[in-house]
């Protein structure tokens, strides 16, 4: 795991990539590589205790020339101004590979959420639901989860944001509960996305995802279900890992099976089916049909890079792979579907839920799946046109080069502003 890599120069780095193929001006790209605006809050609570401790709040406004700014809230110890930055541009850049009409946004707290009790977070989150009303809207800025945030602190925010506009406005912020405003398959969405688009890459490569095998770093919402629909897909889990360390079985092992034991244990580590233990550079470094990065940023830098032997990397993750690991994947022909394609079911369901929101009328579970299904094999079949339209030996850059320039497309037709 590198610390030195800054996801904000990755995100940099990885547009300057792309713009070598657009034929967008400098200046625009130029525009294209920094936030609009970042909000810095400081909130106050009371703890439980009766003390007040501080915390330090980012929303990062990336880009909306596409549509109202969209991106998750995360609570992490981790969170950075930097880190929202870069997760806000590639919400952007997200949101234009999938094709849908929104633009990008990310927000954070520093904090171990793990440490405190719900009173507190509770009190902590409508704290920042405050901070951010005047920004946010269902036409202005939406926000979403994220790392260590869920359904639940999606409820607060909408509660905290209609109380304090006498309003009833669901579409404020999406991944409610269904009970609040929340749409089906959102919860799986982001797990779904990685396993189609890792579908249509194996098609694409002429490989056969039947019996794959597959490894899987971080068992968190998107980890476990990426695990759990590539397992009915007929492909092999033989790996997965989470923050105490990773299980390993020849033959795979039941994915879902392995999700209740680290609910009533805290860790998969010590699950029944699993034949060795491993640590995390372990499994990401396990030779594998497909590697599923579902954690943090920064999990494979170059050095882990040189050890990876997979043959097709499917980010689930945002961020999982350092500009350098990329260059040295490339090298190796590992085929890596981008973290901005591979986990966008996220917020395209998200938009999905917008939708109904708005119109008051919701969705069956089937109907969420089969349109969700159709958007992402649209944007992968964009990256492979532009993949071999240029030549490119990154699918990453294929996916950045169609998702620039619909975002500069939408701000040249825009015409100025004084
Ligand atoms: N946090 C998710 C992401 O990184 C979802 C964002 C959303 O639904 O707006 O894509």
């Amino acid at each position: 795991m590198s610390d030195e890599t800054n996801p904000f120069e990755s995100l940099q780095t990885q547009i300057d990539d792309a713009a070598a193929y657009l034929d967008v001006g400098d200046d625009v790209i130029e525009r294209l590589k920094y936030p609009e605006r970042v909000l810095e809050a400081n909130l106050t609570i009371e703890r439980d205790d009766g003390e007040l401790e501080r915390f330090t709040a980012f929303r990062s406004q990336f880009n909306g020339d596409r549509g109202p700014y969209k991106g998750g809230i995360r609570y992490h110890p981790q969170v950075s101004r930097d880190e929202v930055k870069a997760l806000s541009g590639w919400m952007t850049y997200k949101t234009a590979i999938v094709d849908i009409p929104l633009g990008g946004g990310k927000g954070g707290i520093i904090i171990d959420p793990d440490d405190y009790s719900e009173a507190e977070l509770e009190r902590l989150t409508r704290s920042f639901a405050k901070e951010l009303r005047p920004l946010i809207g269902e036409d202005r800025d939406v926000p979403a989860p994220d790392v260590n945030t869920g359904q639940r602190e999606m409820n607060w925010i909408k509660d905290t944001y209609e109380t304090l506009e006498n309003t009833t406005e669901p579409g404020v912020i999406t991944g409610k509960a269904l009970d609040s405003g929340g749409s089906e398959g959102r919860v799986e969405a982001t797990g779904r996305s990685t396993v189609l688009a890792a579908r249509e890459a194996f098609d694409y490569l002429d490989k056969d995802l039947e019996g794959a095998t597959v490894a899987v770093q971080g068992y968190g919402n998107a980890g476990w279900i990426a695990a759990k629909l590539i397992d009915e897909m007929g492909a092999t889990v033989v790996a997965a890992s989470d923050s105490s360390g990773g299980i390993y079985n020849a033959d795979g092992f039941d994915p879902v099976a392995a999700k209740d034991y680290k609910n009533e244990t805290g860790s998969i580590v010590g699950y029944e089916e699993s034949e060795q233990k491993l640590t995390n550079e372990d499994v990401l470094t396990l030779d594998v049909d497909l590697l599923i990065p579902a954690a943090l940023e920064n999990a494979i830098d170059a050095d882990l890079a040189k050890d990876v032997t997979a043959d097709v990397i499917s980010e689930a993750a945002n961020g999982p792979l350092t500009p350098k690991a990329d260059e040295v994947l490339e090298e190796k022909d590992v085929f890596v579907i981008p973290d901005i394609l591979a986990n966008a079911g996220g917020v395209t369901v998200s938009y999905f839920e917008w939708v109904q929101n708005r119109q008051r009328f919701y969705w069956s579970e089937e109907r969420v799946n089969e349109e969700l299904e159709t958007v992402i094999v649209d944007a992968f079949d964009a990256l492979v046109d532009t993949y071999e339209e240029h030549n490119l030996e990154n699918p990453r850059t294929a996916a950045y080069v169609v998702a620039i320039q619909r975002v500069a497309d939408a701000f040249s037709e825009a015409g100025s502003w004084p």
